[in-house]
């Protein structure tokens, strides 16, 4: 199964893309983790993208589309895989649609997380990352036991620098202006699923599965 998660940020993409990825043996691949990676080299490049990461900006088409082509052509992604954060654009919509084209593949569902301002504000800024293993957390939400610690492997959470509040609002800028008109672009194409994300995780996840099962 090929599945692409669309909606703004903090609509809960990579928290159903892990829950996804666990339920149906899929790889999950965020374009923003490839990314944050690149910027953990501190390379030249790395450098370039931390400033557009840092604004909130999307970072050039070039560099996603390279490191997402790169990581689609592991063979671990043979067993289906999840998309979280691609595409964002139109172009790396008909990029992606080509390439899959290509291996005569295709995208069996877009699920389209839709989340209120309020609820997506709450939820970015108050969600904290562990420096090591990178599992999320969130001061209110789901506060780690011993605060700004990781429950699962001790080491610091920190906030991501694009979830200060100036990067917030200009990430559901660029979410307005670019991106969202992609749910149009799938429904088209009869893939998308549209689900209410103001939920709880848990809850937005089961009545994902109740989707997808009538589906098949
Ligand atoms: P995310 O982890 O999905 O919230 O992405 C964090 C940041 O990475 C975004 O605000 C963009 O700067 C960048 N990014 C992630 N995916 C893409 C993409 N498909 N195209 C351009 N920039 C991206």
């Amino acid at each position: 199964m090929r599945i692409i998660l669309l909606g703004p940020p903090g609509a809960g993409k990579g928290t159903q893309a892990k829950l996804l990825k666990t339920y149906f043996g899929l790889v999950h691949i965020s374009t923003g983790d490839l990314l944050r990676k690149v910027v953990a080299e501190n390379s030249v490049l790395g450098k370039i993208v931390k400033q557009y990461m840092d604004k909130g900006d999307l970072v050039p088409d070039s560099s996603v589309v390279e490191l997402l082509k790169e990581r689609l052509s592991c063979a671990d992604t043979n067993k289906g895989f999840i998309l979280d954060g691609f595409p964002r654009n139109g172009a790396q919509a008909e990029i992606l649609d080509n390439a899959f084209k290509e291996k005569s593949l295709d995208i069996d569902y877009v699920i389209y997380l839709k989340a209120d301002e309020p609820v997506i504000i709450q939820r970015l800024s108050g969600r904290r990352v562990c420096s090591k293993c990178q599992a999320n957390f969130h001061i209110t939400n789901m506060p780690p036991k011993k605060e700004g610690i990781c429950d699962n492997c001790g080491s610091a959470l920190y906030q991501r620098s694009d979830d200060q509040e100036e990067s917030i609002k200009n990430r559901l800028k660029v979410y307005l202006s670019e991106t969202a008109s992609l749910t149009g672009y799938y429904l088209r194409q009869n893939k998308l699923l549209e689900m209410d994300a103001n939920f709880e995780a848990t809850i937005v996840f089961e009545k994902i599965k109740s989707a997808l099962s009538k589906k098949y």
